[in-house]
C-alpha cells in the first residue's frame, strides 16, 4: 500500500522574494517526493468550507482573510501579506490537512505536504500561520464522531500555542508541545503538556525526553494523533535554537510513527516548520516525514 500524501501546487502562495518565509518549499518537497519515488501520486485537496472553517476560526476573521480586509497591523503579526493567492493557500491548506486526517482513517497513516499552522488561534493569525489546519481537522474529525480522544503532538520548535488557546477548554483533543523556551512565541500559553527544552539541546537528551513523554501520553489511549513534524529543531535553522542532528529528526518522526503505528492508531502527518540555512536540506529534512511514515506502511 502506498502512503497517502497530500498536496496541491496551491500550497506555493505569491509573496515577495525578501519574504523570509520559504514558501517554494511546498513545491519542491512535493518534486522531491516523486523524484525519489517515495509515492508516485498526490491526493489533490479542496479549499476548506466557510463551515468546517468556523469550528476552529471566528466568521469575522474567516471573512477578514476571504475578503482581503483584515489591517496591515494584523498582516504584519502573520507575515504574509493577504493577497489572492496567499488567500486561496490558507483555505486549500487547511482543506489538505481534513483530507489527510480522513485518508489516515483507512490508511492509519497520512501526510500532507504543508500544514501545522499552529500560532493560528480563534480571532487571528500570528507566525506565518493564517488558519490553524490542524485545529480544523481535529474538530472536522470529532463533529463526525470519526475521533473520540484526539492527541496533536507538537514537536515544531516553537510551542503551538494556537492549538493551546483554541482546545483550552476541550477535554477530547488534548494539546502536547515540546518545544525549545527561548524560541517564539515570547509568552507562551498553556497546553495540556508542555515540555520546555533549554537552547542547544542535542540527540539524545531530546529523544531521551520524547520517549519518556511518549510513553506518559500512552496511558492516555488516544484514538487519533496528529503529529506537526517541524524540523526547525534542526542545528542549521535559522530561527531554531536547538541543535539535532538530520539523523536526530529521523529517529524522532520513527519514535513518534512506530509508537502510534504499533497501537494502530491512526496518524495523520503535517510538516511544521523549517528555516534551515540550506534550501534542499531544508526538503531533504522535510521529507523525512514521509519516507519514514512511507516504510511503515
Ligand atoms: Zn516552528
Amino acid at each position: 500500500m502506498q502512503l497517502p500524501v497530500v498536496n496541491h501546487p496551491d500550497y506555493v502562495a505569491k509573496i515577495n522574494d525578501d519574504n523570509k518565509f520559504p514558501i517554494k518549499k511546498f513545491g519542491a518537497l512535493a518534486k522531491h517526493l516523486l523524484k525519489k519515488k517515495i509515492i508516485t501520486k498526490f491526493h489533490i485537496p479542496k479549499e476548506c468550507s466557510i463551515e468546517t472553517m468556523q469550528t476552529s476560526h471566528s466568521l469575522e476573521y474567516i471573512n477578514q482573510i476571504k475578503n482581503k480586509t483584515l489591517n496591515i497591523k494584523l498582516q504584519k503579526k502573520i507575515g504574509f501579506p493577504i493577497n489572492d493567492s496567499v488567500v486561496r493557500r490558507s483555505f486549500v491548506a487547511t482543506g489538505g490537512t481534513v483530507l489527510t486526517s480522513k485518508l489516515a482513517l483507512d490508511s492509519r497513516l497520512a501526510c500532507n505536504t504543508a500544514g501545522g499552522s499552529h500560532h493560528a488561534t480563534f480571532n487571528f493569525g500570528a507566525g506565518y500561520c493564517v488558519f490553524n489546519d490542524v485545529a480544523v481537522a481535529a474538530n472536522y474529525l470529532k463533529n463526525k464522531g470519526y475521533a473520540k480522544k484526539i492527541l496533536i503532538l507538537d514537536l515544531d520548535v516553537h510551542q503551538g500555542n494556537g492549538n493551546s488557546e483554541i482546545f483550552k477548554n476541550d477535554k477530547d483533543v488534548f494539546t502536547f508541545s515540546m518545544h525549545c523556551t527561548s524560541n517564539y512565541p515570547a509568552k507562551k500559553s498553556k497546553s495540556d503538556m508542555d515540555i520546555e527544552l533549554k537552547e542547544y539541546m542535542e540527540d539524545t537528551e531530546y529523544l531521551n525526553i520524547l520517549n519518556y513523554n511518549l510513553k506518559k501520553l500512552n496511558e492516555l489511549n488516544f484514538d487519533f494523533v496528529f503529529y506537526i513534524a517541524g524540523v526547525d529543531v534542526h542545528h542549521d535553522d535559522r530561527l531554531g535554537k536547538l541543535k539535532l542532528t538530520d539523523e536526530g529528526i529521523e529517529n524522532r518522526d520513527k519514535l513518534v510513527i512506530e509508537n502510534y503505528f504499533i497501537k494502530r492508531v491512526p496518524l495523520c502527518g503535517v510538516l511544521g516548520g523549517g528555516y534551515n540555512r540550506n534550501f534542499d536540506k531544508l526538503i531533504e529534512l522535510h521529507s523525512k516525514l514521509h519516507k519514514s511514515c512511507a516504510n511503515f506502511i
